[in-house]
């Protein structure tokens, strides 16, 4: 009799402990992230367990975990991957009135598998003093002869340019994307690479005058050390658009495992990532944009200027990521 009650009340506090907490896959590797958790934990009760690692070994793991998996909640960063992993199969689509409220449909699923959490923009840093502060205006016109020698990018094995391309091919078509890259080629004051960062910092050492790079890179070089900062000071940040467009964003997403043992604790905890607590949480430590309407962006990234998004949905990013890929190659992107 007392070890059956024994039993039993093993089994019912695993149970309580099962339904106490959530599970999250992420990729992304920011203390703010960590701060969030934290403050859902104090706010819900519902602990968070966190298992960070790349984003492609994260895919690759819940694959062959499969329905044993204990994610609840995968968040990955760019269009691509999340499209990847929606085609695997490792999300499942739920029900959120609040999701569906404040993430705008283009930064969501359409299938509502998942929802942005944060979004950033591709842009470029241009040398102060440089003639193509007054010249550039598009993506379209980084191609151009008359940047020759002077634009600097990471490699195209990168996701964020991959899906620069998928933005530049959902506007044009693949032919124009495809010699819009054999321009920017030509156009590169330097092989492909190193870090989005270090394009910046190559345009204040003088190898060439406009880097494209992601915006946070631009604030964490601004808050980070003297030489950093230094180079944020030799640049200006310029917001390029396409030409029937705006600026290309890309985003981080969060979504139900589609396995989720802790479903209402998972839907519970991606809803505390959209509220504008955590938005601002995002916006200011780690100088990204805000997905909802009514979170403050951080004064510094304001002080750039404003930011007029594309009108391509994230869907369409992560479609078009394939041909982008073949595209670039045939390009001679390297
Ligand atoms: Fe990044």
């Amino acid at each position: 009799m007392i070890k059956k009650l024994a039993l039993s009340i093993v089994i019912l506090t695993s149970s309580l402990l099962a339904s106490n907490e959530v599970n999250v896959y992420s990729s992304r590797h920011y203390d703010t992230d960590k701060e969030l958790f934290k403050t859902f934990e104090k706010k819900s009760g519902i602990k968070v367990k966190v298992i960070q690692a790349k984003d492609d070994a994260l895919i690759k793991r819940m694959e062959s975990e499969g329905a044993n998996s204990p994610a609840d909640v995968f968040i990955t960063v760019d269009a691509a991957r999340i499209e990847r992993a929606t085609q695997k199969g490792l999300f499942q689509a739920i029900e959120s009135k609040l999701l569906t409220n404040v993430v705008p449909e283009k930064l969501r699923d359409k299938n509502n598998q998942w929802f942005a959490i944060t979004k950033r923009a591709r842009i470029v840093a241009i040398k102060k003093g440089s003639s193509a502060l007054e010249t550039l205006e598009t993506y379209e016109q980084l191609s151009d002869p008359k940047y020759k020698g002077q634009i600097m990018v990471r490699s195209s094995s990168n996701v964020y340019n991959q899906s620069l391309m998928a933005g530049m091919i959902a506007h044009h078509g693949i032919e124009y994307a495809t010699s819009w890259a054999k321009g920017v080629v030509a156009n590169m004051a330097r092989d492909p690479k190193g870090s989005d960062r270090d394009q910046a910092k190559a345009v204040a050492a003088g190898i060439g005058s406009i880097a494209i790079m992601n915006t946070y890179y631009v604030g964490k070089l601004a808050t980070s050390n003297e030489s950093d900062k230094e180079v944020v000071s030799k640049v200006k940040v310029f917001f390029p658009k396409f030409e029937n467009g705006g600026t290309h964003i890309n985003i981080s997403a969060a979504g139900v495992a589609k396995h989720a043992k802790n479903k209402e604790n998972a839907i519970k905890f991606i809803e505390f990532l959209v509220s504008k607590e955590a938005q601002e949480v995002f916006a200011n430590g780690n100088f990204e944009y805000p997905v909802i309407k009514n979170a403050k962006i951080s004064p510094l990234v304001s002080s750039w200027g404003e930011l007029k998004e594309d009108n391509v949905s994230i869907n369409d990013l992560g479609k078009y990521n394939k041909d982008a890929v073949k595209a670039l190659d045939i390009a001679g992107w390297k």
